[in-house]
């Protein structure tokens, strides 16, 4: 009898299960998560989630009755500590031994923590999963002043949902502007215009040195320049860490990511391995790329759960992501580290305008705020190589598409 195991029971994995079913696998699925949830999407969490817009059940990949199938086995509040390749089996903490035919490990990333003077006290956390939201929420009832350690999406979207509540909020970051690793200089002066409007306060160019507290609660936050920031609670985004020690335990190739191929499989033929714990090659690129995005996340697990069911399924897209911060959706398509050259359509007073970032003439990716057109036009082009003309690319008034003959 054949047997499917999944390790990590987050987005990738829910997708899995669901690809898995709709090719008829012909044996048994088990499901292990550490965390006591079914699959759940991320995103809301620092968004619609934690304003309290969401419930959790609406969270779900797929709703509970999905998993209610003979062929499903699914064990939560469950943790993998590790794969003998030899007998084809993972052993979880519990000590149980779960033999499998083919393995996925879907086990994601986990956050980066800071490790600083008062950075156990209570009051000072961070935002990976929905036990986080609930940690950051009830904290939130009682807090006035609201401290965000990093202006990347993260902290800046709990930023915008804690100045919406109501609170005081500060964000500090060491970078000297808001979102330095992912969008061009236009895009932070946009996005600090809109925090400060909001009235959010941003110490930029300033490091983090220690917490304050008082009775085992933070108090506050130390910054480089000797500033002390009253903090009732602080909120902590400073990037994340793929988990990947499963994987090189148990000897496959790890690089920044588990290795795999464009079947999304390992150097172990009979594991793969999907989302945010992942190093996949990227055609388009020319390079290996580690993506944390749900797109990521779901097109790979669909691209292992294909080949598990005998399928020859290959994964190489153009990677796409979004924030929503206020009533602004910023959409990214493409990677555009690595530009020369950062073209603006339109006028960012108007609050809707894209910014397209070309390398040697090449167009790498675009960030569109409330552009959803340039979005999904600017994809076809950047997965074609195209080279748009500089000057017809700031003319808003000429649809992405219409740019390369
Ligand atoms: P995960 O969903 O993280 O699931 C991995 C699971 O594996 C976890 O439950 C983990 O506990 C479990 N696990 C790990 N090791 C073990 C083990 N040894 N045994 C058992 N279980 C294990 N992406 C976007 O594209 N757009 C967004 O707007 C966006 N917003 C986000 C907002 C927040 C607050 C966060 C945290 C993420 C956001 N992301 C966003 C990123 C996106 O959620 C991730 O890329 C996606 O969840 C990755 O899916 P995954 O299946 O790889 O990992």
């Amino acid at each position: 009898m054949q047997q499917v195991v999944i390790v990590g029971a987050g987005h990738g994995a829910g997708q899995a299960v669901a690809t898995l079913k709709q090719k008829k696998y012909p044996g048994k699925i088990v499901l292990i998560g550490e965390e006591s949830w079914l699959p759940y999407q991320r995103p809301p969490l620092s968004k619609k989630f934690l304003a309290g817009e969401m419930p959790a059940e609406r969270l779900y990949v797929k709703p509970a009755s999905f998993y209610d199938d003979p062929e499903i086995d699914v064990r939560l509040d469950t943790r993998v500590e590790s794969v003998d390749r030899d007998a084809k089996h993972v052993v979880t903490a519990g000590g149980d031994t779960v033999p499998y035919t083919d393995l996925i490990l879907a086990t994601g990333s986990r956050v980066r923590t800071l490790d600083v003077d008062g950075a156990s006290l209570n009051g000072v956390l961070y935002l990976r999963g929905i036990d986080d939201v609930e940690a950051i929420r009830d904290r939130l009832g009682r807090a006035d002043k609201v401290v965000i350690v990093g202006a990347g999406y993260i902290g800046l979207e709990v930023a915008a949902v804690a100045r919406q509540l109501g609170h005081d909020v500060t964000v500090l970051e060491m970078a000297d502007r808001v979102m330095s690793r992912v969008v061009s200089e236009e895009l932070s002066a946009f996005y600090q215009r809109e925090h400060a409007a909001a009235g959010v306060k941003l110490e930029l160019g300033t490091g983090l040195e220690a917490f304050t507290g008082e009775g085992g609660e933070v108090t506050g936050v130390c910054t480089s320049d000797g500033t002390v920031l009253p903090a009732d609670l602080v909120v902590v985004g400073v990037g994340i860490l793929p988990n990947v020690e499963l994987a090189a335990a148990a000897g496959l190739d790890v690089d920044n990511g588990i290795v795999v191929d464009e079947a999304c499989r390992t150097t172990d033929p009979h594991i793969f391995a999907i989302g945010d714990c992942t190093s996949h090659p990227s055609a388009v690129y020319g390079c290996r790329l580690r993506l944390e995005s749900v797109q990521n996340a779901l097109e790979q697990a669909k691209t292992a759960a294909m080949n598990i069911c005998g399928g020859d399924a290959s994964y190489d897209q153009v990677p796409w992501f979004w924030s929503d911060q206020y009533d602004l959706k910023l959409q990214i398509v493409g990677l555009s580290q690595g530009f020369d050259t950062a073209v603006i359509r339109g006028n960012p007073a108007d609050r809707s305008f894209s910014c397209a970032y070309l390398r040697d003439g090449r167009l790498l990716a675009v960030d569109a705020v409330n552009a959803p057109k340039d979005f999904m036009q600017a994809k076809a082009l950047i997965a074609a190589g195209a080279r748009p003309d500089p000057e017809r690319l700031a003319d808003a008034s000429v649809s992405l598409k219409d740019l390369v003959a």
